[in-house]
């Protein structure tokens, strides 16, 4: 075949030929102005590529609108995402983590929670006498945590300090 025909008998050529002044080959690909017309046999592979970071239909549809083309992509790429969510959704939710409570401590001053009240105040209650102490702090580092941490530890060695939000212990130098 060196020309388009006229009129095109199998209805899936009829979106090439509604292009035919548009449609040229570039190094054996064909080409809907600079979109490269992807064969049947690649198109699962390209939408996987395009949906590796699973966009949504608006945005592949924007991916491709400048790299590739072919009859009924906008069909193929709402299937594509439905299908992943689909996919998602048929999926179990993750476990539910049961809650671990702390066993109540055998002794005052075992284990001991600690956390800043702002950032002035650094809050130090033992789990076992509900003994509260709060030492003005003027910093939430490591250091400054530490040796106010240390004047709580006075009454007996803390055999635990569980982390709230964020550990104060790290050493970050
Ligand atoms: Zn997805």
């Amino acid at each position: 075949m060196t020309s388009w025909p006229q009129a095109i008998q199998d209805e899936q050529l009829c979106p090439y030929l509604q292009r035919k002044n548009e449609i040229s080959i570039q190094d054996g690909c064909l080409l809907w102005g600079s979109r490269v017309i992807v064969p049947p046999q690649g198109r699962t592979l390209v939408l996987d590529i395009l949906h590796e970071t699973h966009p949504g239909v608006s945005r592949m549809k924007s991916l491709t609108c400048c790299y590739v083309w072919w009859p009924k992509l906008d069909q193929a790429i709402e299937d594509k995402v439905k299908s992943c969510e689909a996919y998602q959704l048929s999926q179990p939710l993750p476990v539910v983590a049961s809650l671990h409570p702390w066993k109540f401590p055998k002794q005052a001053w075992s284990r001991l929670y600690i956390d800043f009240l702002g950032k002035t105040f650094l809050v130090v209650v033992d789990a076992f006498s509900k003994w509260l102490e709060v030492h003005v702090t003027s910093s939430t580092s490591s250091e400054a945590t530490i040796n106010k941490t240390l004047i709580a530890f006075r009454y007996a060695w803390v055999a635990a300090i569980p982390c709230q939000r964020q550990c104060y212990f790290l050493c970050q130098c």
